[in-house]
């Protein structure tokens, strides 16, 4: 049973019954799913929530699928991680991470908007599933797809890091590299829509894509014990998570099924940061920007969603900050180190961002604050290669071993034993 009423423009509110469409057809504005609210909270209960398997079908009622999911029973419900030694380094008292580094089975947040975009393909009938992608969308896609006997076509811009490329090859789909950045992948991939017929997830199923962002919101609710954090600091690419964070902790509230005020924060990389100029600058209006960084997952110049980052944060009283390579390279260093987490660039854009807030006073030193990590580090060896120790190297020989260690304490006698 679904609690869908029908698609309706963000802009002109005209409505439409549910099919694959992303635009209106009266303004093109983007297309919503609308549900019944009423009915919802007639039903869903803690109770009924708590009941159901630990993935991300368990907030089924707010997710915009008829029958049972075809894919994804074991993605979502991923860590929130309480981070006492993160949270003692930037001299925070309550601070935690939502970690989807660890998301089934492709490490990252992708997996959630994948498993929604993908079980309404199938729930329209389509047999071929496609993405443009910086990297971990392709994976996600790649894998569901491989599970759910589709065929699949994947397209992402050439100069992407090499465990993300083979992260999608794995699975067995047609991977076609651009020449080009997302921006221009992107635009190759809304003519190949029209023309082919495919369910593109972030192109013609989007509506049902960007629902799935709404379970990592839900997510920190639930393991917050149903009280929202006072802060939250999300990456920003296409600009899909963080609006559908504001929405989920929103439609909580809405529906009696959480308590507490949030402000929401959005991170980007300064060598691709539209979305924070407009912020800072203070108007609506995104300039695109051609990108340059490390982060090359939240490396979208031209993001479809931007406007939408900029009225989530700015209803909830929050801000954004944008970070060089080099902070966003240290940010995954002090993760790592203080957390035992590996994150990817995005997640270090976001540790570094949320540093920056701390210490501009943006972000109080005395409230509860979450930090999203949305993606894994062991696919982008590339970003920290040359920053890392090396291992030391020393033949099988228990005086070398000795020497090295009598060496790494400075003169201080080793003690054996
Ligand atoms: C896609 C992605 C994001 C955010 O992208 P949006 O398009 O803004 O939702 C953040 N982090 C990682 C690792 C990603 O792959
Ligand atoms: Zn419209």
């Amino acid at each position: 049973m679904s609690y869908v009423k029908g698609l309706r423009c963000r802009e002109c509110g005209g409505e439409t019954p549910v099919a694959p469409l992303h635009v209106c057809e009266t303004c093109f504005g983007p297309l919503e799913v609308v549900y019944d609210y009423p009915a919802i909270r007639r039903v869903l209960t803690h109770e009924l929530i708590a009941s159901r398997p630990r993935n991300l079908w368990r907030y089924r009622e707010l997710l915009p699928i008829e029958g049972e999911p075809h894919v994804g029973l074991h993605s979502g419900f991923t860590p929130l991680v309480r981070a006492e030694r993160l949270g003692a380094a930037l001299g925070v008292r309550e601070l935690w991470v939502k970690d989807d580094s660890v998301n089934h089975p492709t490490f990252s947040y992708k997996d959630r908007v994948v498993s929604v975009a993908i079980s309404k393909a199938i729930e329209f009938g389509f047999d071929t599933v496609s993405c443009a992608s910086t990297g971990n969308l392709a994976n996600s896609v790649s894998a569901h797809a491989a599970r759910a006997g589709l065929s699949c076509y994947i397209f992402i811009p050439d100069d992407l890091e090499q465990g993300k490329v083979i992260g999608s090859t794995i699975y067995g789909p047609r991977v076609i590299a651009i020449r080009g950045n997302y921006d221009d992948v992107n635009r190759l991939c809304s003519e190949i829509a029209d023309k082919y017929g495919w369910a593109f997830v972030n192109i013609n199923v989007r509506p049902y894509y960007t629902e799935g962002a709404k379970t990592y919101g839900f997510e920190i609710a639930e393991q917050l014990g149903w009280r929202l954090p006072q802060h939250v600091v999300v990456p920003t690419a296409g600009g899909t998570i963080l609006p559908k964070v504001a929405r989920a902790f929103r439609e909580l509230l809405d529906l009696g099924l959480a308590t507490g005020d949030f402000k929401i924060y959005t991170a980007q990389a300064a060598g691709c940061a539209p979305v924070v100029q407009a912020l800072h600058k203070g108007t609506d209006l995104i300039s695109p920007v051609k990108p340059a960084t490390i982060a090359k997952s939240i490396a979208i110049g031209n993001p479809a969603d931007g406007y939408y980052v900029l009225k989530a944060v700015r209803e909830s009283g929050g801000w954004g900050e944008a970070v060089t390579d080099a902070e966003i390279v240290e940010g995954i260093h002090l993760l790592a180190r203080t957390e035992g987490i590996f994150t990817e660039p995005a997640g270090g854009t976001t540790v570094a961002v949320t540093k920056k807030l701390i210490e501009q006073g943006r972000i109080p030193r005395d409230e509860s604050i979450v930090v999203s990590v949305t993606g894994n580090g062991y696919k982008t060896l590339e970003a920290v290669l040359d920053t890392v120790a090396q291992p030391f190297r020393i033949a099988a020989r228990l005086a070398d071993f000795d020497a090295l260690y009598a060496g790494l304490n400075d003169g201080r006698e080793a003690s054996a034993v």
